[in-house]
């Protein structure tokens, strides 16, 4: 029809809270003022609380590739023999980093779709001894799935490597005890459940991994952990700090934890749940269903449906932006986002305009077979007793 508000509901970049977009105003601050300092200090604290880690948790200006990269520069040495775990195209960038920094990577790969289970990484580490780290993704966002990181870090825990996790969208979206769990480095993004813009990354540092980094040879400059460390003691930024961004954080911080980590966590697991609810009655697949992931659901499009048909049909009919597949799997799968800023309003929608899309388009699926699935997910748990634990 004539109006199509824009709505962004990808995996990252993902919808921005309202409280933390008006707050940007705010960003004529200088950062070498106390009032920053005080607002710093705050970002940290709740960084960590909400990271639930008694670990140090440092911000990096950069997009998550960034903190990603410093993970391994100022942890690792040349030629260090690691573990990395692929499941698409984020784990092929773990690949990739690691190869570009020189070290040693044994590359443990599940074909899209799938996960690397914790039994391949036992019998890797057992293989390879002198192996000084394991590398993977928590949620896979390219293929909606998500790996069983509390089994691994059990096993990685009793070695001497370190277990480095790629959870940009798997804060906020599964548990992620990284204390218990022994999960040593873990790195999250801005632009994902923490529901503010891109530009920002974040990354929590175990007593074990910097003790590994003291050994750590490989050049780094402007990502420098322990300079990062020190400066964050005294409540700043090593180099200038995206201002607007920390301001914006702060805010969404402070609605995190009024919501509840675990409340974060539940929605994304809810919304998700009706959504593979939905697809699969309206005659739809999920492309990872063996463990589908909370943060994004990957739906396969119809035999003989190019999958960006209803990407654009989302764009030019409903202003909705949505995800299709990467690299390979682009034409053949499409991406519903549910991590950080989303509700089930949004989901409705969502199912609703899918229904009509898939119709326009020669895939027959009644209206409504999807909607009533979400709603039946939604009564079963809201009008149930409160499910969340104290
Ligand atoms: C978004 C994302 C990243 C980070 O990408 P950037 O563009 O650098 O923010 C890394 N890993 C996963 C799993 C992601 O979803």
């Amino acid at each position: 029809m004539h109006i199509k508000k824009q709505r962004l509901l990808t995996p990252g970049p993902t919808p921005l809270l309202p409280k933390a977009l008006h707050a940007m105003m705010a960003s004529d601050m200088h950062h070498r003022t106390q009032d920053f300092q005080k607002l710093y200090r705050q970002v940290l604290a709740d960084l960590k609380e909400v990271f639930g880690t008694s670990n140090d948790v440092l911000p990096l200006v950069s997009s998550g590739s960034g903190a990603m990269e410093a993970s391994i520069s100022n942890l690792f040495r040349r030629g260090d023999k690691v573990i990395v775990c692929t499941a698409g195209k984020f784990g092929e960038r773990w690949v990739a980093m690691t190869k570009a920094f020189g070290l040693n990577s044994m590359v443990l790969e599940a074909p899209y779709g799938d996960t690397v289970g914790p039994a391949r990484v036992a019998e890797a580490l057992a293989a390879n001894p002198d192996a000084r780290g394991v590398f993977i993704q928590a949620s896979e966002t390219s293929t909606g799935a998500a790996h069983d990181i509390r089994a691994m870090g059990e096993i990685i825990k009793k070695t001497p490597a370190i277990f480095i996790i790629d959870a940009i969208t798997g804060l906020g979206t599964m548990p992620l005890d990284i204390d218990n769990w022994g999960l040593d480095v873990l790195i999250g993004g801005s632009q994902k459940a923490f529901m503010i813009p891109p530009g920002l990354g974040f990354i929590s540092v175990s007593p074990k991994a910097w003790e590994l980094g003291k050994n750590c040879d490989l050049p780094h400059f402007y990502f420098d952990l322990k300079k990062e460390l020190k400066s964050a003691r005294n409540g700043e930024s090593s180099w200038t700090p995206a201002v607007s961004l920390i301001i914006s954080l702060a805010e969404a911080l402070k609605y995190v934890k009024e919501l509840g980590m675990n409340r974060l966590i539940e929605n994304a697991q809810l919304l998700a749940k009706a959504t593979r609810a939905a697809v699969t009655a309206m005659g739809l697949e999920l492309f990872s269903p063996a463990s589908p992931a909370a943060s994004v659901t990957a739906v396969k499009a119809p035999a003989g449906m190019d999958s960006g048909v209803i990407v654009k049909g989302f764009r030019n009919e409903f202003g909705m932006i949505i995800a299709n597949g990467q690299g390979s799997m682009k034409g053949q799968i499409f991406r519903i986002a549910h991590l950080g800023y989303f509700d089930f309003a949004d989901l409705f929608a969502v199912i609703g305009a899918l229904e009509l899309i898939l119709n326009a388009n020669g895939f027959a699926t009644p209206y409504g077979k999807g909607v009533a699935a979400v709603q039946t997910v939604y009564a079963e748990a809201a009008f149930a007793k409160e499910t969340v634990g104290a």
